[in-house]
C-alpha cells in the first residue's frame, strides 16, 4: 500500500486518500499560499526543476528529454561528482562507518573520518584548523553571530551570496554594505567603522552570477591599512582557482592575508554536500562551542565525508585537473567572444553569456536544450533588470568537442533569435 501511494505521487496523481487537514485556519492558509504561488507564476519567476535520471556529469539523461544531453550548468567544476575513486571512497566509508551518526557532533557524532577530513581541509588551505558543517549555507549562517558582537562591525559586498547576507542578519554587529567590488566605497566604510572594536570585511571570492573575482589584493591592503580582518566565501573557487586550486587567495597571492575561509564540499570537491570554516585555531574552537548550525544539527554522513576526503586527496596529489579546467574555460571564452557574444567575468569557469532581454535568454536556453545542450537563463530578480543572461559553467571533464558543440549551438541559436548578426 505504501509503495503504491508513493508511486502514484511520483506519477503526479495524488495518493488517493490524502489526510486532508481541516479547519478554517488551514483553508485560509491554503488560499493565501495558492494566491502567493499564482503571483510567482504571474511574475514569470517560477523555478521549475528538470529531472535527471543519470549520474551528475558532462553527459546527462533527462527525464522526457532523452540521453546524451550535454550539461553546462552544474557546479561540478572538476568533474569529481561521478569520479570512480570518489564513489569508491564513499561506498567504503558507508560500509565501514554506517549510514549516519544519529547525533550532533558534541554528543556522539564525531568519528575519526570527520577529524581526518577537518585536518585535510586545514592542510589544503594552509590554515590552523577547520570545522565541518552540513552545508556552506550553515557555515555562513553560523560564523558571524558566533564571532561578532554589537561592539564590532561587518562590511559586506552588496552582491554577496544569500547565505552571507542571512548570516550577517543573524548577528548583532554594526552592518555596512559596500558597492560591488568598489574599493573607494569599502575604504569610506572602513573609515567610518574605525569607531568599532573589530572590523570584518566579508566577500565572495568569486561571484556566481557574473563569474567575476573579488579584488582580494586591494581588499587585503585596505584591511591592513584599517586594521580589519578578511573573510572570503570560496564556494566558486575552492579546488580550481590558483595554480594548485587552493582558491582566490592563492590566485591573487594573498593566502597569508585572508583570515577566514568558508567553502563548500558540494561543488568542486566531489559535489555531495557539506561545508566548512577554516582559519585560526581559537576561532574554530569557538565555533565548536557557539555556532548554532554546528551545535544543533546532525553530523555529516560518512558517505559524504568519504567523497570529500577522496576529492581532496586527488587535488593534493596533482594540480592537473585544476589546470585542465582552466584550459577548457579559456577555449570556451575565446571561441564565444570570437563568435560575437559578450561573456561576463574573466578566467572563471562561470561564463555568463550576456543577452540583456529576459525573454531572449529564456527562449535561447530552451532552444539550446532542443539541440541537446543544457544551460539555464537567468533574469530579474535573480540578476538586475536588463541584464538577463545564460550562465554556462565549464567542467574539467568537458571534452574539447563538447565545448565546440556548445559554441556552435550558441552561434546557431543566437543567429536564429537575433542575438548575433
Ligand atoms: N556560498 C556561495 C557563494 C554559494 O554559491 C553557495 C551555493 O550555491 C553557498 C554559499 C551554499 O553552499 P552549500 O550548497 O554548501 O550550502
Amino acid at each position: 500500500m505504501w509503495r503504491g501511494a508513493v508511486e502514484r505521487l511520483l506519477r503526479g496523481r495524488g495518493v488517493g486518500s490524502p489526510r486532508a487537514a481541516s479547519g478554517s485556519a488551514v483553508a485560509q492558509l491554503r488560499r493565501r499560499l495558492e494566491s502567493e504561488l499564482e503571483d510567482i507564476r504571474g511574475a514569470g519567476t517560477w523555478k521549475s526543476e528538470r529531472i535527471i535520471s543519470s549520474r551528475q556529469g558532462p553527459h546527462l539523461r533527462l527525464e522526457g528529454g532523452g540521453a546524451g544531453i550535454l550539461n553546462f550548468c552544474a557546479n561540478n567544476y572538476l568533474g569529481l561528482s561521478s569520479h570512480p575513486e570518489v564513489i569508491r571512497a564513499s561506498v567504503e566509508a558507508l560500509e565501514k562507518f554506517g549510514a549516519g551518526l544519529s547525533s550532533v557532533r558534541f554528543i556522539c557524532g564525531t568519528q575519526s573520518i570527520h577529524k581526518d577530513l577537518e585536518k585535510k581541509i586545514a592542510c589544503f588551505h594552509e590554515r590552523e584548523d577547520a570545522i565541518l558543517y552540513a552545508s556552506c549555507f550553515d557555515a555562513n549562517a553560523g560564523i558571524f553571530e558566533a564571532l561578532l558582537t554589537p561592539e564590532d562591525a561587518v562590511l559586506s559586498d552588496e552582491l554577496n551570496h544569500a547565505s552571507i547576507i542571512d548570516g550577517i542578519r543573524l548577528c548583532k554587529a554594526n552592518k555596512y554594505r559596500y558597492k560591488h567590488m568598489d574599493m573607494q566605497d569599502l575604504e569610506a566604510k572602513l573609515q567610518d567603522a574605525q569607531k568599532h572594536r573589530l572590523r570584518l570585511v566579508a566577500t565572495d571570492g568569486a561571484f556566481s552570477m557574473d563569474g567575476d573575482i573579488a579584488p582580494l589584493r586591494e581588499i587585503c591592503q585596505l584591511a591592513q591599512k584599517y586594521d580589519a580582518l578578511v573573510f572570503i566565501d570560496e564556494c566558486h573557487a575552492t579546488g580550481f582557482l590558483g595554480p594548485n586550486g587552493r582558491g582566490t587567495d592563492e590566485l591573487l597571492g594573498v593566502m597569508d592575508k585572508v583570515t577566514i575561509i568558508n567553502s563548500t564540499l558540494g561543488k568542486a570537491l566531489g559535489g555531495a554536500a557539506g561545508g566548512y570554516t577554516t582559519g585560526p585555531k581559537p576561532l574554530i574552537d569557538l565555533l565548536r562551542q557557539r555556532s548554532r548550525p554546528y551545535l544543533f544539527s546532525n553530523s555529516l554522513p560518512p558517505a559524504v565525508v568519504g567523497c570529500a576526503s577522496k576529492a581532496l586527496d586527488l587535488l593534493m596529489e596533482s594540480n592537473a585537473i585544476a589546470q585542465s579546467m582552466a584550459a577548457k574555460t579559456q577555449r570556451f571564452r575565446s571561441k564565444m567572444t570570437a563568435a560575437g557574444f559578450t561573456i561576463s567575468g574573466k578566467d572563471h569557469p562561470i561564463c555568463p553569456v550576456m543577452l540583456g532581454d529576459a525573454r531572449l535568454a529564456a527562449v535561447m536556453a530552451e532552444d539550446m536544450l532542443n539541440r541537446g545542450i543544457y544551460v539555464i537563463g537567468f533574469s530579474y530578480p535573480v540578476v538586475p533588470k536588463g541584464k538577463a543572461r545564460i550562465r554556462v559553467q565549464i567542467s574539467a571533464v568537458h571534452s574539447d568537442e563538447d565545448i565546440d558543440r556548445c559554441v556552435d549551438a550558441f552561434t546557431e541559436v543566437g543567429r536564429k533569435h537575433g542575438a548575433l548578426p
